[in-house]
């Protein structure tokens, strides 16, 4: 009877440890896209968040080259170590995006690669080797809003429509270090209004466990109030009280990128890499990506029954002539 009532142990409890091992050895994969016009710091951020340089041979165009200019997609790989942990990044970067003197439907071009990626992905998973499928699939899209206007503008609002249910877009604040806190707090609040009056959906963080510590509890609400990211980057190293930090040397003073009462950079970097990439690659899955795969379901069963009227049709007049 005792055998019974004593809790024994049956190992079970190191499921998650094989599971650590397992996804340690198959590695990590993450595509992060970056849209907004040219000069808004896109590169400069992408290298101060992941510490390399991925842009060593970019062309960059004149005005003239810029007028006609149609968005390019351009994609660039590393693969990053840390502790042991392999991570493979891909940056999708969307040159061209709202540089020419008419940016109608400037959206197109980002809008058809991802869908071509999720049709890659479809069709490898009905195909017979499923087991090694690449996934290109973007996982996140941060859009970078201009700090010089009032809020939205036009092009902001048609981009993100168009995207927003493809991808899990977040909005931020391009080179903050042009605005006072005072006028980024303004900017933050209408930019936050915008996004409710004109129904976009930006990427919205998982509700918080009740059982998470108070400290975590208290992180994740900062970080759903500081959205939009107002954010600063540098690719340059400076000295500052003493240490050496990455930051933008001014006559008047030093901006540090990773000090917290300058930007949000360090909160960006702690949500996309530290406690959040795993649920943007779950949402693009269970979400963005379900969402292609009904509407192509739903096609082509619709395909095949508009067929099998037409066979029928065909059967009939058959039949008729015969
Ligand atoms: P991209 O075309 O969007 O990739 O922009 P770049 O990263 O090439 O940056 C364009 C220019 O803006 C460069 O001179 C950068 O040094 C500068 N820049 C980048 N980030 C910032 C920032 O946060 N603040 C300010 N003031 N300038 C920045």
């Amino acid at each position: 009877m005792a055998l019974f009532q004593e809790k024994q142990y049956v190992g079970f409890a190191t499921l998650p440890n094989q599971v650590h091992r397992k996804s340690v050895k198959k590695g990590f994969d993450f595509t992060l896209m970056v849209a907004g016009e040219s000069g808004m710091g896109k590169s400069t951020l992408v290298n101060s968040l992941f510490l390399t340089d991925l842009y060593k041979d970019r062309k960059l165009l004149n005005a003239e080259e810029r007028i006609n200019q149609t968005v390019e997609i351009i994609k660039h790989t590393v693969d990053i170590e840390e502790k042991g942990v392999k991570l493979k990044l891909t940056i999708v970067d969307t040159p061209g995006f709202g540089d020419a003197v008419n940016n109608n439907e400037c959206w197109k071009p980002i809008t058809d690669y991802i869908d071509q990626q999720f049709e890659q992905y479809f069709r490898d998973e009905s195909g017979l080797n499923r087991k090694n499928i690449q996934d290109n699939r973007v996982h996140c899209c941060l859009y970078f809003i201009p700090p010089f206007g009032h809020g939205l503008r036009p092009v902001d609002v048609e981009f993100m429509k168009a995207l927003h249910e493809k991808v899990n877009i977040i909005p931020l604040i391009a080179k903050a270090d042009c605005l006072t806190p005072n006028e980024i707090k303004k900017l933050k609040d209408r930019i936050r209004e915008e996004i409710d009056k004109f129904g976009i959906k930006v990427y919205q963080f998982p509700e918080c466990d009740s059982d998470e510590d108070e400290e975590f509890k208290q992180l994740d609400k900062e970080l759903k109030e500081c959205t939009p990211f107002a954010v600063i980057g540098s690719n340059t190293v400076v000295e500052a009280r003493g240490q050496r930090v990455r930051g933008r040397l001014y006559p008047w003073g030093i901006v540090e990128v990773e000090n917290q009462s300058h930007c949000d950079f360090v909160k960006l970097r702690n949500m996309l890499i530290r406690s959040h990439m795993h649920d943007l690659k779950d949402v693009t899955c269970d979400v963005h990506y379900e969402n292609y795969r009904a509407q192509c379901i739903q096609e082509m069963t619709r395909c095949v029954c508009v067929s099998r009227k037409d066979e029928n049709k065909y059967k009939h007049k058959y039949k008729y002539k015969q």
